[in-house]
């Protein structure tokens, strides 16, 4: 099977769009979760992502905080205002698919969370240190992550003493190996100083992974964002990916 993994769309129609085109045709979409917050487009959003089928979507937790699951306690006051614009224009509908999301989802050799294993919808990982202590919390040969926006992998061929993080880069399939913890990147809000959406397709055959980079329209997510009167920052930030 063909797997598109995405994480982190953030609400940003645009990307998200040019991601689903991009990958082509694939037999599942897991969604590691957030797929509101900061960007424009919360409704179209959730609703493009309840149209794809084998789908799998978890709660993540800008997710959590737009449907007043979370308190808004550990955000920033610029995302605390994205969230507060996102609880406003959220169809009852989209908010109760929100709802509705599992934390985790155990799938065959694949476990699915969105911060981590151990805390999976609030834990970052983003060093050596605590993705080695993650392998813990989960059994099985991979661990797909979304949370920092970061597209990377946490090796541990030799148990937990050997744990490698590895930034795979775009266009190039990994042969996966037991155990590894991956992360897809963000389709609507990357990180890593690359603007372009990131996404992943795993085949759960021949286990590889692709990291994968999409060129969408800033712009039009941008303006889209400046008519809702979104945080400039968050507005600026997409146009280099930081
Ligand atoms: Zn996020």
């Amino acid at each position: 099977m063909k797997i598109l993994v995405i994480s982190d769309i953030h609400a940003n129609l645009a990307a998200l769009k040019t991601v689903i085109k991009a990958a082509g045709e694939v037999d599942a979409v897991w969604c590691l979760g957030d797929v509101v917050g900061y960007g424009p487009n919360p409704n179209e959003c959730v609703e493009l992502i309840r149209k794809q089928s084998n789908l799998i979507c978890l709660l993540g937790n800008h997710d959590a905080a737009c449907i007043g699951k979370m308190s808004v306690e550990t955000f920033n006051h610029e995302a605390r205002l994205a969230v507060d614009w996102t609880r406003s224009v959220l169809t009852l509908e989209n908010r109760e698919f929100l709802l509705d999301r599992p934390e985790t989802v155990v799938h065959n050799e694949v476990t699915l969370a969105h911060g981590s294993p151990r805390e999976p919808v609030y834990e970052y990982l983003l060093d050596v240190q605590s993705a080695s202590e993650n392998f813990a919390y989960f059994s099985n040969d991979y661990c797909f992550i979304g949370h920092s926006h970061l597209p990377l992998m946490f090796a541990s061929t030799n148990g937990q003493e050997g744990t490698r993080l590895v930034f795979p880069p775009p266009s190039t399939t990994i042969e996966l190996k037991p155990r590894a913890i991956l992360n897809p990147g963000s389709v609507g809000q990357p990180r890593d100083r690359d603007p372009r959406a990131s996404f992943a397709i795993y085949d759960d055959v021949e286990h590889t992974w692709e990291h994968k980079r999409v060129e969408y329209d800033v712009l039009e997510t941008q303006l889209a964002m400046r008519n809702a009167g979104l945080p400039e920052r968050h507005i600026e930030r997409l146009t280099s990916g930081w």
